[in-house]
């Protein structure tokens, strides 16, 4: 009796530890297949459900539709039926006018969870509530453009998979999904060059989908992790799919093309109407310069080479605030001169070397022109002006010079008299300040000197005449310019030694508290 008992409880435990080990083992593997799968295949089961439904959760977003014509209620409708435990939010900038169509045909509103973000003022809500981050709650997002449809919640978290599975083993990823339509283009890599001092963006088209930074088009969903969305620091700007492009390639978050039919096209937009085709065309311009305003890009070099450019111009104000203390407002944000100054100060200078070489007179570049010169032949990359010098005796020579009123030439370059001392600036254009100082030198007894004095520049000094006699060339912004003698040796007598290999901020302790 005593042993059948020991052997039955012996078999019971035995029974249990098998048990165990086969659930232990089934769920190993179950959670393998989830992981590791790259198909849609995900079985429909009620386990499998509950499982992915606690762990996959996630948030849409809608920021990318025109108002005069959308397909809102449509999509929202899609999104809507793919689970009830999925949140849906659409950001625009002012209330949605006209609005749109609610309820929602099919599905009912209380199985969804929509929310409207305005960001704009609104007196009725909170700081927090009207931040889009309040509402993510889910540890995944996904951003879609206006009119798309979603099949099914299966085809979402097979992405989602995916997302996880190149999350751990390279670095922070986005999954990048293209809309499925007729115009798919196999090639469509694209790799982001953006050099953020010079306000420089460039892309460039890859052979190999290996590594990419942004695909060519716009027509994607994005998928993400919600940490990984909010170390962007304005993730919702529009248009969305270029800026998130280019936000991700700063921050590091890497791109990737997940071509599987997840997310389809909705209805055709702008199809009937001309007038509404037009508005948008002429809206999705006005965002993207918007964009590149807000994120500093003046010039764009596209897939083919093609130069567009965002900055200043003859017809603009120039991009940079009056400098104060010698260091201009760029300087504060970690950036050098705006390209667009940089090519309409080149400009200036040349043309004003044109002109006083046409009508003889001599002229040397001066100061940070000299420096830049003898650098590399371009302006130092965080100047913003030119300086030369001129033998005052020569003014009389060229008629551009104003005794008064200043005297716009042809080409619609500014001579003035400078109210600041003795001594002429050129502008760029009326509208454009961008500038070449023209400094008048006289020799007295073999020193050239002047009659304005900068107290804040310890460069701006009495020289030796024999720097000039005789005037030399060197390569300056495309220019053969004249520049005194032995230039090396007169910038160190002007700057001090080392000044060329060395080049510094005119007063970098200022930006201590900034950077
Ligand atoms: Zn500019």
């Amino acid at each position: 009796m005593n042993f059948n008992i020991k052997f039955i409880v012996k078999l019971l435990l035995f029974v249990c530890l098998i048990y165990w080990f086969i659930v232990l083992l089934a769920n190993h593997l179950l959670s393998q297949l989830l992981l590791n799968s790259e198909d849609v295949d995900i079985d429909d089961d009620i386990w499998t459900q509950q499982m992915i439904q606690n762990e996959y959760k996630i948030t849409f977003i809608i920021n990318e539709f025109e108002w005069f014509e959308n397909d809102l209620t449509a999509t929202l409708d899609s999104l809507c039926g793919l689970s009830t435990i999925n949140t849906i939010l659409v950001i625009s900038q002012r209330v949605i006018y006209p609005p749109i169509e609610w309820p929602i045909n099919g599905h009912a509103v209380n199985n969804c969870d929509i929310k409207f973000i305005v960001n704009d003022f609104q007196f009725n809500k909170s700081l927090s509530e009207s931040r889009v981050e309040t509402y993510i709650e889910s540890p995944y997002v996904m951003i879609v453009p206006d009119s798309v449809r979603i099949g099914s919640r299966h085809q979402v978290w097979s992405s989602i998979k995916y997302l996880n599975k190149l999350n751990s083993r390279q670095q922070r990823t986005a999954l990048v999904l293209p809309i499925s339509s007729d115009d798919f283009v196999d090639n469509r890599c694209l790799l982001i060059n953006f050099d953020i001092k010079r306000w420089t963006l460039q892309y460039r088209q890859m052979d190999s989908m290996s590594s990419c930074d942004a695909f060519i088009g716009n027509n994607y969903a994005v998928l993400i992790k919600k940490t990984d969305l909010l170390e962007l620091n304005q993730p919702f700007n529009r248009p969305f799919v270029e800026s998130f492009f280019i936000q991700c390639k700063v921050r590091d978050i890497k791109v990737n093309l997940f071509s599987s039919n997840v997310v389809t096209k909705g209805r055709q937009l702008f199809l009937t109407n001309e007038r509404n085709q037009w508005k948008h065309k002429m809206w999705s311009e006005e965002r993207r310069k918007q964009l590149f305003a807000l994120i500093g890009v003046k010039k764009l070099i596209d897939s083919q080479g093609v130069v567009q450019w965002f900055g200043c111009g003859k017809h603009t104000q120039r991009c940079f605030p009056t400098v104060i203390n010698e260091m201009p407002d760029y300087l504060f944000s970690n950036r050098w001169t705006p390209v667009c100054c940089l090519d309409n100060l080149a400009q200036t200078g040349r043309h004003v070397f044109q002109v006083l070489e046409s009508y003889s007179v001599r002229y040397w570049l001066e100061g940070g022109s000299l420096l830049g010169a003898a650098r590399d032949g371009h302006i130092i990359p965080w100047d913003y002006d030119i300086d030369i010098g001129i033998y005052r005796e020569d003014i009389v020579k060229c008629p551009f010079f104003p005794q008064s009123d200043p005297i716009v030439d042809s080409k619609g370059f500014v001579w003035e008299k400078a109210s600041e001392g003795d001594f002429y600036r050129v502008h760029f254009s009326q509208s454009n300040r961008l500038h070449v100082d023209v400094f008048p030198f006289y020799s007295r007894n073999g020193t050239m000197t002047k009659n304005t004095w900068f107290d804040s520049h310890p460069q701006d000094c009495e020289f030796p005449e024999h720097y000039l006699l005789p005037l030399e060339k060197l390569s300056f912004i495309g220019f053969n310019a004249s520049v005194p003698n032995n230039w090396r040796q007169f910038l160190e007598f002007k700057f001090g030694p080392n000044v060329i290999e060395t080049p510094k901020y005119p007063k970098p302790d200022l930006l201590k508290p900034f950077l």
